[in-house]
């Protein structure tokens, strides 16, 4: 079984192609980016307009595979921007009932674990799932994937997009703050906010442009400050979540996964619990089609040919999704 799955909920639109079996076809990508500002939704959903049929099209010619070859459409049904997730859910419509074959729209953050367990070949890991608009730590606890610790206002990746527009940097900010970071000399101490298992990343950005604004502190060490300051947050949380749990694995997905602080700071947690760390590689961490394919594959049992009953969730919770196929 071949399943085609599309991915539109913010920023990226996505096409990959994935079997039953794991074997990876393609995984095509088309993302909207700004020299400065963020992500403007109907801008956004503009830019998936123009790149939806190419990088369908682009995905099945890497795959040298026609059509005709798919068995199974899939999409992201949240959570994410309305705008964007209605022009993947047309796509994802307009080729199902183009092929007549089933179709199911899935959860973007459960797509992220699924995914990593396929590539890493964990078993039963706990997610850390730092993301632009989520950061969730994710693991499954009788028959849900359960958010052990989220953040209680702003992804990550946001925080640290908004802090980088603040400089002067363009969307996304994650990147170049990491090479910013890299010539940090002092830490500069943030506030530290872990609240029970949750996060909040509001009032550190607050004390950052206050920072920034008083010019006493170079940029490079805010930079610094900043990632060892949330990172150290979110793997205290994670930690935390495999304590309780007793789960022995921990994997990590979300574009702010990418960050290779974050990976260390990770591998030096496990190791010292004895808990097996892994990182899927970079195109699934950012936004993907293929994640939302091979998802497809895992809840083909809930595909369905009724298109017209099947819609888009914007604020679906990763705890929201009942979890029967494990
Ligand atoms: P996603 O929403 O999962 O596609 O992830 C997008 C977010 O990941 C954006 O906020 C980016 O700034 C962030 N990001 C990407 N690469 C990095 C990196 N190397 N370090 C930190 N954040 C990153
Ligand atoms: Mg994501």
């Amino acid at each position: 079984m071949i399943s085609l799955g599309i991915e539109s909920t913010a920023h990226t639109f996505g096409c990959g192609i994935i079997s039953d079996k794991g074997k990876i076809y393609a995984n095509v990508t088309d993302a909207y980016r700004t020299e400065s500002g963020g992500i403007h939704p109907s801008e956004a959903r503009k830019h998936h307009e123009n790149a939806k049929d190419k990088v369908a099209e682009d995905a099945l010619g890497i795959a040298n595979l026609k059509l005709s070859d798919i068995d199974l459409i899939s999409f992201s049904q949240g959570p994410g921007l309305s705008p964007c997730l209605l022009v993947g859910m047309a796509k994802a419509k307009e080729l199902a009932k183009k092929l007549n074959v089933p179709l199911v729209g899935v959860n973007h953050c459960i797509a992220h674990l699924e995914i990593g367990k396929l590539m890493t070949k964990a078993k039963d890991p706990v997610l850390l799932y730092p993301s632009g608009a989520n950061t969730q730590i994710i693991a499954y606890e009788a028959g849900k994937y359960r958010v052990f610790g989220e953040t209680l206002d702003q992804g990550v990746g946001n925080f640290i997009d908004s802090f980088a527009r603040y400089i002067g940097l363009g969307f996304p900010g994650g990147p170049k703050i990491e090479k910013l970071a890299l010539d940090g000399k002092n830490y500069i101490e943030l506030p530290y906010v872990v609240k029970g298992m949750d996060v909040s990343f509001s009032g550190i950005l607050t004390n950052l442009k206050q920072k920034y604004g008083s010019k006493k502190y170079p940029v490079e060490d805010l930079a610094f400050s900043l990632q060892e300051t949330v990172f150290a947050m979110l793997v205290e949380v994670s930690e935390r979540a495999m304590a309780h749990t007793g789960k022995k694995e921990l994997v990590l997905g979300g574009g702010v996964a990418c960050n290779k602080r974050l990976q260390q700071m990770c591998r030096i947690m496990c190791e010292e619990r004895n808990a097996k760390f892994s990182v899927p590689p970079n195109e699934v961490l950012v936004d993907n089609g293929l994640m939302i394919a091979w998802l497809g594959i895992v809840q083909r049992k809930q595909a369905a040919k009724n298109y017209d009953r099947i819609d888009i969730r914007p604020y679906e919770r990763t705890d929201d999704v009942l979890v029967d196929w494990r």
